[in-house]
């Protein structure tokens, strides 16, 4: 589905990728893992249009979105989920989630779409009235994730959706995955909470400064002895 090759990504002068290369098959979830500072907010970016690769290519369903417009990126398909939410904080939580729907296609389907999140998040349909900055961290999270959704995405890229959460919250997180998955989402997952993420990815990939330093499907990462020391604290 998603096909990132090669690519280096820059901040100015300062070279943040090196070279990376990713594949995404159809209703997988793919885990994206590294320290803080690694790159992996840099990819995302790059995928999902809002940097432009110096070089390497980025293919979604068999067409390059290197160099494409963010907002035509969504239309294709590929939804992106920021790091630390990112919500309208004065507009309600419906209006939050109408955002999202904002392409033409998504935006006939909005009230369809709405039903369907409101199935995945409860909460939201009944906070609808509500400004998003009056809902709790996680509550925040969710409507960060339900957004995300009402551009009716084939690929979701979370960026560390259970940043700051309480445990309990954290695992309903994973849950949603999980679920999304399920309805034939694709999932890309950036998470700083390894174990549980290895624990539902398929497959995994791990940055360092910037390079891929270890790929491969998530039951043998959980072995490997660099995510069992550096991440696991085994
Ligand atoms: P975190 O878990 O802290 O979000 P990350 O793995 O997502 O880390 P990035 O945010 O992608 O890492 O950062 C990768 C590198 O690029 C870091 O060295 C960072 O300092 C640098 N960087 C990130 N954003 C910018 C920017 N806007 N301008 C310049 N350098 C940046």
């Amino acid at each position: 589905m998603l096909e990132v090759s090669n690519i280096d990504t820059f901040y100015g002068k300062a070279q943040a990728l090196w070279d990376v290369s990713l594949r995404i098959d159809e209703a997988e979830i793919v885990a994206l893992i590294g320290a803080n500072g690694a790159g992996k907010t840099t990819l995302l970016n790059t995928i999902s249009g809002l940097l432009r690769p110096a070089s390497g290519s980025v293919e979604f369903l068999g067409q390059r979105i290197d160099g494409l417009a963010p907002h035509t990126i969504v239309e294709l398909g590929v939804s992106h989920v920021p790091e630390g939410r990112r919500l309208f904080t004065d507009m309600s939580v419906r209006e939050n989630l109408e955002m999202g729907a904002y392409t033409s296609g998504a935006w006939k389907r909005k009230e369809e779409t709405l039903e369907q999140v409101y199935q995945v998040f409860p909460a939201l349909k009944e906070r609808g009235g509500q400004l998003a900055r009056t809902l709790s961290g996680g509550e925040q999270q969710m409507l960060a994730m339900g957004r995300g959704l009402m551009s009716k995405p084939k690929l979701c890229m979370f960026d560390e959706p259970s940043f700051g959460l309480a445990p309990m919250l954290v695992l309903e997180v994973f849950q949603v995955m999980k679920s999304l998955r399920e309805q034939g989402i694709t999932i890309l997952l950036i998470e700083q909470n390894v174990r549980h993420t290895l624990e539902i990815a398929d497959r995994g990939y791990v940055l360092e400064n910037g390079r891929i330093a270890l790929e491969g499907e998530s039951k043998k990462l959980l072995k490997e002895e660099l995510i069992r020391k550096a991440y696991l604290g085994l």
